[in-house]
């Protein structure tokens, strides 16, 4: 099979795997157990892992917690700050976040919260006049993604941080499908609170973190309650083996050269799907995106006869795996302008950064005969 669901969960990197595999195999203690040596080294393999993605952040230890993915890194951001009454009662978020920043926001507004949506452009970057009217003082935080999940588009954080901090708010950042290409610096982008996901950047799945700096740390409440581990902030024990992993994979900055080459197979994916299809459109921003995200629709051919034929050999998806089975359109390409019908034909591909040339070669012939094939079917189903 040629896999391009990147951006749904990445291929585990061998060395991630190498070095998870002794706390799968032979070290087993609990690494809360400090009553012996075999709890000690997980303790220690913990604080390493913890090590490397703070450096990775350009943060310190202490401001790291591991969560079980960037779904609960967001929900502890988001409600964990907003458990108690505060004088600040607005929170403004993205109109393209990822339903696990949209759902706990939804969930603050049943609790006395004014939440409001950030409207984005047709490339989907956030309408920072926009922003600026909503600023003041009555808002608490600011949650916009740094990259986006189905179009790739990338937010000027940096800026949007700038804009939220004159006005005393504190800013969430969503940086699940950041961290496999960029660097990512918490305090040179102004970044008060930042999601990671250990999946989307060749680590394993079921594990996370939430950056969380050290003041705004302290004014957190958790959502799991239990033991004390994390400082009280997440009650369970953590998984050595996932941490580690986790660890590993942030550990070292993306290649900039590899990141190019990444974004020129990306571009020969689409001149070689354009070749064969000309009517084919693409959703998102024309320059900046996720190197291996392409969103595409081919005018009159439903994404799910495109991807059914498409079955068993090349993997791509409809939008978000979060959201599939949810029969309404992607919310993400509603906001930036797309009827039902251009929503029920988009197809997002995303290349990893190891996708070969000759797997692009016949992915663009898989789908020139599966375009073939499905308007041979006729049209099965406009949302
Ligand atoms: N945020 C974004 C932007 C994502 O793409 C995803 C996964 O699709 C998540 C959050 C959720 O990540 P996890 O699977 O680690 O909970």
């Amino acid at each position: 099979m040629i896999y391009l669901d990147h951006q749904a969960s990445s291929p585990l990197l061998p060395k991630v795997l190498d070095a998870m595999l002794p706390y799968l195999t032979e070290e087993h203690a609990n690494p809360h157990s400090d009553d012996h040596a075999a709890g000690w080294r997980a303790a220690d393999a913990i604080a390493q892992a913890r090590e490397k993605i703070a450096g990775r952040l350009g943060a310190d230890a202490g401001e790291v917690i591991f969560t079980s993915g960037a779904t609960e890194a967001n929900n502890l951001a988001i409600l964990g700050l907003c458990c108690e009454p505060v004088p600040r009662n607005r929170i403004l978020v993205g109109a393209i976040e990822h339903k696990s920043v949209l759902a706990p926001a939804r969930a603050l507004s049943e609790r006395g919260f004014k939440v409001i949506t950030l409207p984005v452009d047709a490339s989907g970057i956030v309408d920072l006049e926009a922003l600026s009217r909503l600023l003041d003082d009555r808002v608490l935080l600011v949650s916009v993604q740094l990259v986006n999940n189905e179009i790739g588009a990338v937010q000027p954080v940096d800026r949007i941080a700038a804009m939220a901090h004159a006005v005393g708010a504190l800013v969430h950042c969503d940086a699940a499908q950041a961290l496999a290409w960029r660097a990512i610096d918490v305090n040179a982008l102004g970044i008060d609170l930042l999601s990671l996901s250990g999946h989307k950047t060749g680590g394993p799945k079921g594990v996370g973190a939430l950056y969380a700096r050290h003041d705004v740390r302290v004014q957190l409440r958790p959502l799991i309650f239990g033991g004390e581990q994390e400082g009280g902030l997440r009650a369970g024990t953590l998984p050595t083996p996932l941490c580690v992993g986790l660890g590993v994979a942030c550990a070292s900055e993306p290649d900039d050269s590899a990141v190019r080459a990444w974004q020129g197979r990306r571009d020969s994916l689409r001149d070689f799907l354009r070749a064969h299809e000309p009517n084919m459109v693409i959703h998102g921003p024309v320059v900046g995106r996720h190197p291996g995200n392409l969103n595409v629709g081919f005018p009159g051919v439903d994404a799910d006869q495109i991807i059914a034929q498409l079955q068993p050999d090349i993997a791509v998806s409809r939008g978000s795996a979060c959201t599939s089975g949810i029969p309404e359109p992607s919310h993400v390409l509603r906001a930036i302008g797309l009827d039902a019908v251009a929503c029920a034909e988009a197809v997002r591909i995303s290349l990893g950064p190891l996708t070969t040339e000759q797997e692009l070669e016949r992915t663009a012939a898989a789908f020139a005969r599966a375009l073939l094939a499905a308007r041979a079917e006729g049209r099965i189903a406009v949302a």
